[in-house]
């Protein structure tokens, strides 16, 4: 197969956080045959969809990751949805908007893909993919085959899907909503935006979302902010300035400047709170000895 390859690609700017160093082999398939192929043909990948809810080591990463940016298939029956991967949550939502069926309106916010927000089962402003997944076409990394999960079966809860355990790869899925108006679904974008632009960075400063989960019945803004986090940084790192559970790339920050940050902002909830915070952003490639030292505490 004739499948576009990088090599020694540098990802920093494919990512929302604007760090990350060089990547052995980046592939790029363009369809779910190309993929499956992929998955089949190579060893250990990291599959990479917006690269929205990741920290890339600055120092790079020594093996092959799968970019699934380029897997667009996007279509409508009439009843339910079909995306691919690499399909953004919000190309999802605009087509859900054009056919007037409300349950993806949250997904207009923020940058994942598809693959992403089944993975983490993303959510926000009183939505979740849970709400309106029905089934997910998978690559089952140990038998090697194609095979479907049901709603159930994938195991979704408060930013968790049974992709986390390692055993299955998302290479597309089907969703349903309900019939709404145009004009409603529409005015709840508009709402979810406004709130958004009143706390949350855009991508005009680098950042990849929330940094912590929220514990359970707490918000994790809401202890960093009692901590005094939002005058936190380290070099280039920095606590945003509305909203103290996101860090910001001023511009120059590496991998280990937004660990030493996270370490930090962990420290005082912990010290002072006697709260730990789990990260929601996940760290990859090659550690520094302080970066394998943090993320021994943090993850
Ligand atoms: C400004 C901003 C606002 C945000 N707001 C929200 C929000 O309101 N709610 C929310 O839930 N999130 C939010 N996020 C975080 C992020 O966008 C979501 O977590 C999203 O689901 C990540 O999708 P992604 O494609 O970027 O995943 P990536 O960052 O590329 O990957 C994240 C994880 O998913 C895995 N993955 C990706 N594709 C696949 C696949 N096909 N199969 C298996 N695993 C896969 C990766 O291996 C990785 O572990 C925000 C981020 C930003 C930058």
């Amino acid at each position: 197969m004739d499948i576009e390859v990088k090599e020694n690609f540098e990802i920093k700017n494919l990512t929302t956080f604007k760090i990350g160093g060089k990547v052995k082999r980046v592939f790029f398939p363009k369809s779910e045959d190309e993929f499956v192929y992929l998955l089949n043909e190579t060893e250990n990948p990291l599959i990479l969809g917006s690269c929205s809810d990741i920290l890339f080591s600055s120092e790079g990463y020594d093996g092959d990751v799968i970019l699934t940016s380029k897997m667009r298939g996007l279509t409508f029956d009439g009843k339910r949805f079909y995306a691919e991967c690499g399909v953004k949550g919000s190309e999802l939502s605009v087509l859900a908007l054009k056919n007037s069926v409300s349950g993806f309106e949250f997904m207009s916010c923020f940058p994942g893909s598809i693959g992403g927000n089944v993975y983490m089962n993303a959510g926000a402003h009183g939505q979740a993919i849970s709400d309106t997944i029905i089934s997910a076409h998978v690559f089952d990394l140990k038998n090697k085959n194609v095979k479907t999960l049901t709603k159930e079966e994938l195991e979704l809860s408060y930013r968790k899907s049974i992709l986390q355990n390692g055993d299955y790869i998302l290479i597309s899925a089907e969703f349903e909503g309900v019939k709404s108006t145009q004009e409603e679904i529409s005015k709840r974008i508009e709402e979810n935006k406004a709130s958004r632009s009143a706390t949350q960075p855009s991508l005009k400063y680098p950042n990849a979302g929330s940094v912590f989960k929220n514990p359970e019945n707490n918000s994790a803004g809401k202890l960093l902010e009692e901590i005094g986090a939002k005058s936190f940084k380290v070099n280039d790192a920095e606590v945003w300035q509305n909203h103290a559970n996101f860090i910001v790339n001023k511009g120059n920050a590496t991998s280990e400047d937004v660990l030493e940050l996270m370490y930090k902002m962990y420290s005082c909830v912990k010290e002072k709170q006697g709260i730990k915070l789990k990260p929601e952003v996940k760290f990859f490639g090659k550690r520094s000895d302080r970066e394998e030292e943090i993320c021994r505490i943090l993850y």
